[in-house]
């Protein structure tokens, strides 16, 4: 039978990670009419950029490109519209309006907010300056450059330890400069334990990246004596966490920490958007299934 086309845009999606690609493949399954909005043009978010995710609950190797795509393509089979635009407002009325960022309207019944988050930035002199010259957030597209070089990784979490792992393959050492005791998982640790080429700066935080046309080393600050000290490396890769993008999101709906807060029945968070989000990619599927059944619960 014939879709109607009046509203292409039963469902809206927000974001083409692997939350957002998962809720729109399962909300379309389910017979709805399925929009996608990713801004990047880079579908698997946090994770389009990483080789190896680990913690899959499926034998073999798959890179978040590999999931991203076949999620993708899958999608699209079922009927996912794909829009590459970035969702600049949401109001939520007796309609629900999303703009986008040629201005323009869609009007949803129900919008899944799958935007996740970002890497957040140091934040210090000389980080905006030599990004692409010796600061970046991707091991696995930038470690090559540093072949037999030091690097510097500012940050102790899973992503991280994840990408000193990288790096450690590749560079001569790399320096983990980590404020507060490793709380990345487990196995990543003693991942990084096996290496001899890591060592870590610990009760310290990086205050200025120096360089003159690219990266020379960073200036770190022990945070319980105040002393700094200087590091030579030629990269820096910061990841001391993320903030969730909801800059589109009226404030009512957001928490003081940045993530969603919504009570409206229409309007359901899946992912790393989320301040309850579990932090893996099998979760990030998993809440936009949950996120697509709640969707279609809510215009049934
Ligand atoms: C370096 C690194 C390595 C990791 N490795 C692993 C691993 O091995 N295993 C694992 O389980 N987890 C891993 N993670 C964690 C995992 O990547 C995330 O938990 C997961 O990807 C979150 O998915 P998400 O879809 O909720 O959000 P995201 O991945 O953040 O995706 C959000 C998407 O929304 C888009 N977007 C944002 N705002 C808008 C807007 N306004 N309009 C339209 N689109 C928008 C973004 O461009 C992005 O594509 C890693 C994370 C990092 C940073």
């Amino acid at each position: 039978m014939a879709r109607p086309l009046k509203n292409l845009c039963q469902v809206a999606v927000i974001g083409g990670g692997l939350a957002g690609l998962a809720a729109a493949r399962h909300a379309a399954r389910l017979g709805r009419l399925v929009t996608l909005f990713e801004s990047s043009g880079m579908y698997g978010g946090q994770l389009a950029t990483v080789d190896h995710v680990d913690g899959l609950p499926v034998p073999g190797a798959f890179s978040g490109q590999d999931l991203a795509i076949s999620l993708l393509e899958d999608a699209r089979k079922v009927g996912v519209q794909v829009i590459e635009a970035q969702i600049d407002k949401l109001e939520a009325g007796t309609r629900l309006t999303l703009t986008d960022w040629e201005g323009n309207f869609h009007h949803p019944e129900a919008v899944i907010v799958a935007s996740g988050a970002s890497l957040r930035k140091l934040g210090v002199p000389g980080e905006e300056q030599f990004t692409g010259r010796g600061v970046s957030r991707c091991a696995s597209c930038d470690g090559g450059f540093y072949r037999a070089m030091d690097v510097v990784v500012a940050g102790g979490g899973d992503a991280a330890v994840h990408e000193a792992l990288v790096l450690a393959r590749m560079s001569r050492e790399v320096i983990m400069v980590c404020r507060s005791p490793l709380s990345a998982q487990r196995e990543y640790i003693n991942r990084l334990d096996a290496r001899e080429n890591v060592r870590f700066v610990w009760d310290s935080e990086v205050v200025e990246v120096t360089g003159e046309m690219k990266v020379s080393g960073v200036r770190v600050r022990n945070v319980r004596t105040g002393a700094e000290t200087e590091i030579a490396a030629a990269g820096v890769f910061p990841f001391i966490g993320v903030e969730p993008n909801t800059a589109f999101l009226p404030a009512a709906m957001r928490t003081e920490s940045g993530h969603v807060a919504s009570t409206d029945p229409r309007i359901i968070a899946a992912g790393a958007v989320r301040a309850e989000y579990g932090g893996k990619a099998v979760q990030a599927m998993a809440e936009g299934v949950s996120a697509a059944e709640a969707a279609h619960r809510a215009l049934s």
